[in-house]
């Protein structure tokens, strides 16, 4: 079979780091974290962590999808954050909450997946909720619900139970939180459960196609960490009416129009040069 761990590294030992096939990733590469002070340096999409802390995979209120990836590291804040939220969960909701991809030893572009969780800041969490806790054979390999009946945009109700509601509030409440992705129709059922009281929490969940059978948490740049780009804020206001339907996806008009411009490739943004000098550092 084709060994694609030494391959990276034949990549790596002879300097080409910077290749042009995106499926590689010299980041894999790092078996642990840097020996730095914490600090989340770049943007959440181009990026990299020092000083990464890890979640201990046999916390209290959560588990840990998928170990064998090591995609558990994050900055300090993204593992007191789950702790944090893992509390609540397994109080007030009386479940365990499953921890997906945080991030990479130390942070950087993932082979497969997701262009951000690079600076140890990003959390999926599945909404499968594990009301018992899962096997290690059903953690290493897991099969994700969804929420969603994506075909026909809506949202599977036998799949949905009023905790997930609780659960993304929870997250959103949370200060270090500067925003949570979720498939449109998730955000249009939280819209539609929350009524009149405080919508403010609403404003940072985002709608985004993907995310129908886990939420993505992103934290806020953590204090000290001078180098962390943070996000503009979300539009003002819950964000539940014209800019969500919005997402609804449009009847295809008949006679589409043939396309008239190749779409431009975009140019790979440089990465910041702590994480170039990051990369320098051999493993011992
Ligand atoms: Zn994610």
């Amino acid at each position: 079979m084709f060994n694609l761990g030494h391959s990276m590294r034949a990549w790596a030992l002879t300097g080409l780091l910077f290749t042009p096939f995106l499926n590689a990733s010299p980041w894999e590469q790092k078996s642990a974290p840097s020996q730095h002070a914490p600090d989340a340096i770049g943007s959440y999409a181009n990026g990299c962590l020092t000083g990464a802390a890890s979640l201990p995979l046999d916390g209290q209120g959560y588990q840990v999808l998928r170990s064998q990836r090591e995609r558990y590291y994050g900055h300090p804040d993204a593992v007191s954050f789950v702790e944090r939220l893992a509390n609540l969960a397994q109080q007030q909701l009386a479940t365990h909450i499953l921890i997906g991809d945080m991030s990479l030893p130390q942070g950087g572009r993932f082979s497969s997946g997701h262009s951000s969780h690079q600076t140890g800041l990003d959390i999926d969490i599945w909404l499968k909720l594990a009301d018992d806790k899962l096997s290690a054979q059903q953690l290493s390999q897991p099969e994700p619900l969804s929420m969603v009946n994506l075909q026909q945009y809506r949202l599977l109700k036998s799949n949905w139970d009023h905790r997930h509601f609780e659960l993304v509030k929870m997250a959103a409440q949370d200060q270090q939180v500067a925003r949570i992705f979720v498939h449109p129709v998730i955000k249009e059922k939280l819209c539609a459960t929350e009524g009149q009281g405080d919508r403010q929490w609403l404003r940072k969940v985002r709608p985004w196609w993907g995310h129908h059978y886990h939420m993505h948490v992103r934290l806020k740049c953590p204090q000290g960490s001078s180098s962390c780009q943070p996000q503009a804020a979300p539009p003002a206001g819950d964000g539940c009416g014209a800019e969500l339907a919005s997402w609804k996806p449009q009847p295809k008009p008949a006679a589409p129009k043939a396309a008239t411009s190749k779409p431009k490739k975009k140019k790979p943004k440089a990465l910041p040069s702590q994480c170039v000098k990051l990369l320098e550092i051999k493993d011992s």
